[in-house]
């Protein structure tokens, strides 16, 4: 499989704050934080972007979202509330070519986003 700077994180090999991990995903702290908690829900299976999610790994993608509320509970805004956000491709400014989900806690967001 694709070696990624997410898998590397999850592999232990590169330092970051994990605050919820399972067997299908991992979350994180952002190291450049948006919010009070800036979080990122990472599949262990690499996935590039949101337009390479196909019927055989969107199981993969799922599990992000059943992992996102116990997540918002632990850190506490689940229920004041947060943002969840895929960047894909160039416009979005996609930075890792590992689909992650943006979790963005803790103040009252603004929108539209930048
Ligand atoms: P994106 O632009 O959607 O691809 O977002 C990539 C995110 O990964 C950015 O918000 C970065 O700050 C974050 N990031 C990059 N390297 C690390 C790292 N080593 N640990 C935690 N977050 C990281």
């Amino acid at each position: 499989m694709a070696e990624t700077i997410f898998t590397k994180i999850m592999a232990g090999e590169i330092p970051a704050e994990i605050v919820y991990q399972d067997e299908h995903v991992a979350a994180f702290r952002d190291i450049n934080p948006k919010a009070p908690h800036h979080l990122l829900v990472v599949p262990r299976k690499v996935i590039p972007t949101l337009n390479d999610v196909t019927a055989e790994n969107s199981g993969s993608v799922a599990k992000i979202f059943e992992a996102l509320p116990k997540i918002a509970e632990q850190l506490g805004f689940k229920e004041s509330g947060y943002r969840a956000v895929f960047n894909c491709g160039p416009d979005a400014h996609q930075e890792v070519m590992h689909i992650h989900l943006h979790v963005l806690g803790g103040r009252d967001m603004t929108w539209p986003p930048g």
